[in-house]
C-alpha cells in the first residue's frame, strides 16, 4: 500500500461520541449509584458529585459535538430523574431531554438515546431492583413513557447499556451496586436484564414506531491460551452469548469494546508481558474491536447491522488515544472489507467524566473538564477525530 493511501468508510457511515447521564450530569442523588458511592465502606474512589455539571451545561456539550462535526451523539436519560418515585413521572425532566434532542437536531446531529446506563432509581432497588422480576415490568413502563415523550425527536434508541457488565460488576465483582458476589444471583439478574431489553424493544416499537432500537453489549476479545478452551467457552457463553441470543429481530446490535482477555486453564491470564496496561487495568489492544465485530457478526449470522456504540481509551496520553483509535478504526475498515455490515463508530467519551468506581482518574474524553470550573477544553484527539469523521476516511 502507498505511504499515504487513504482508506474510505462506506457512504452514510455514522460518526459520533457518547456519554451517560450519571457520568456527566451531576447531582443524581436518587439512584443506586449515588447511594453506593456514599456508603461508609464504599469501594468507590470518590463520589460523582457534580460530575461535569451537564444537567445545566448540556448546551455546551451540544456545541462541542457540533464543533467536532459529528453526526450523532449518544447519551442516556436518567430514570431516577424522570420517575423519581414509582409511577410519578416528571414532565420537567422529560422536557429537559426533549430540549437536548431538539438542540442536537437543530445542528444536524442525530440523538441516540440510551434508556438505562447502569443506574436504577432507589425506589426500585429498595424493592430488590434487578434481582426481582418486577423490575422488568417497571422498566417496560418507563421505556414506554420515554419513547412516547421523545419518539419524534430521537433517531435511535438503545435499551440497556451493557447488561452483562451490570450483572457481573454488581453481583459478582462487587464493584457496582449492590456490591454483591453471588454467581447464581448474577445469572438470575442477567436473565431479568435480558427480559428488560425485550420489553423495552416492544415499548419503543409501540410508542415510537420507526425509531430503530437495539441492545448495546460489552464485548471482549477473548483469546485462547493453551488449555483454556473450557474456561473461554463458559466465560463467553455467560457474558456474551446469552445476551446475543436475545437480540433476534432487533434493528441493530451496538458493539462496545475496549480490550482483550487472554484465557488459560485458570481463566484470565493477565496482561501479556510487554503490552502496555492502561489506567483501567487492561491491555492496550486496539485490534480487539475488529475481532469482536467479527465474532458478533458470525454469532448472529449477519442478521443485524452492527454499530460501534462505544470504543475508546482511558489515558492521560492524548497521542496514545489517537494511536488507539486510528488502529481500532483500521480494524473497522478491515471488518467492512470482509463483508461485515458496520454502520458507524462512536467514540467513548465526549468528556472526561465519572468513571464509576474509579472516580475521575481514568480520562476517556476527547474534551477535558476542569473539576472546579467545569470549563471544557478539547484535546488534540478531538480535532483529529473530527477530521477523520469529516473525511469519512482514514489516512493510512
Ligand atoms: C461503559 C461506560 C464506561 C466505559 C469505560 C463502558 O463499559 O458503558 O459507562 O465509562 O465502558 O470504562
Amino acid at each position: 500500500m502507498a505511504a499515504h493511501a487513504v482508506r474510505r468508510f462506506p457512504e452514510g457511515f455514522t460518526w459520533g461520541t457518547a456519554t451517560a447521564a450519571h457520568q456527566i450530569e451531576g447531582g443524581n442523588a436518587n439512584n443506586d449509584w449515588w447511594e453506593f458511592e456514599h456508603a461508609p465502606d464504599t469501594v468507590c474512589a470518590e463520589p460523582s458529585g457534580d460530575a461535569c455539571d451537564s444537567w445545566d451545561r448540556w448546551r455546551e456539550d451540544v456545541e462541542l459535538v457540533a464543533s467536532l462535526g459529528l453526526d450523532n451523539y449518544r447519551f442516556s436519560v436518567e430514570w431516577s430523574r424522570i420517575e423519581p418515585a414509582q409511577g410519578e413521572f416528571s414532565r420537567a425532566a422529560l422536557a429537559h431531554y426533549r430540549g437536548l434532542c431538539a438542540a442536537l437536531r437543530d445542528r444536524g446531529i442525530d440523538p441516540v438515546v440510551t434508556l438505562h446506563h447502569f443506574t436504577t432509581p432507589r425506589w426500585l432497588t429498595d424493592q430488590g431492583g434487578w434481582e426481582s422480576g418486577a423490575a422488568v415490568e417497571r422498566f417496560g413502563r418507563f421505556s414506554e413513557v420515554v419513547a412516547g415523550a421523545l419518539g419524534d425527536v430521537m433517531s435511535r434508541a438503545c435499551t440497556i447499556n451493557e447488561p452483562n457488565v451490570v450483572a457481573v460488576m454488581g453481583w459478582m465483582a462487587g464493584m457496582f451496586p449492590p456490591g454483591k458476589s453471588d454467581k447464581e444471583l448474577s445469572r438470575a439478574v442477567a436473565q431479568n436484564l435480558i427480559a428488560g431489553h425485550r420489553v423495552a424493544v416492544e415499548a419503543v416499537r409501540g410508542a415510537a414506531p420507526g425509531v430503530p432500537v437495539g441492545l448495546t453489549l460489552s464485548m471482549t476479545d477473548y483469546q485462547l491460551l493453551e488449555g483454556g478452551e473450557a474456561k473461554l467457552e463458559s466465560r463467553r457463553y455467560h457474558s456474551e452469548d446469552v445476551f446475543l441470543d436475545a437480540t433476534g429481530g432487533d434493528d441493530f446490535l451496538g458493539v462496545q469494546v475496549y480490550t482483550r482477555n487472554r484465557i488459560g486453564p485458570n481463566g484470565w491470564a493477565g496482561a501479556e508481558p510487554g503490552v502496555p496496561v492502561l489506567d483501567m487495568g487492561y491491555e492496550f489492544y486496539p485490534a480487539s474491536l475488529a475481532n469482536c465485530l467479527r465474532r458478533a457478526w458470525d454469532y448472529t449470522g449477519g442478521s443485524l447491522p452492527l454499530l460501534v456504540t462505544e470504543n475508546g481509551i482511558g489515558t492521560t496520553d492524548d497521542v496514545q488515544r489517537i494511536d488507539y483509535v486510528r488502529q481500532a478504526l483500521g480494524g473497522v475498515l478491515d471488518a467492512i472489507a470482509e463483508g461485515i455490515d458496520v454502520r458507524g463508530y462512536t467514540y467513548w467519551s465526549l468528556l472526561d467524566n465519572f468513571e464509576w468506581a474509579l472516580g475521575y482518574r481514568p480520562r476517556f474524553g476527547l474534551v477535558s473538564v476542569n473539576r472546579t470550573s467545569f470549563a471544557r477544553t478539547p484535546k488534540p484527539s478531538a480535532a483529529w477525530f473530527s477530521s477523520v469523521a469529516a473525511a469519512n476516511a482514514l489516512d493510512a
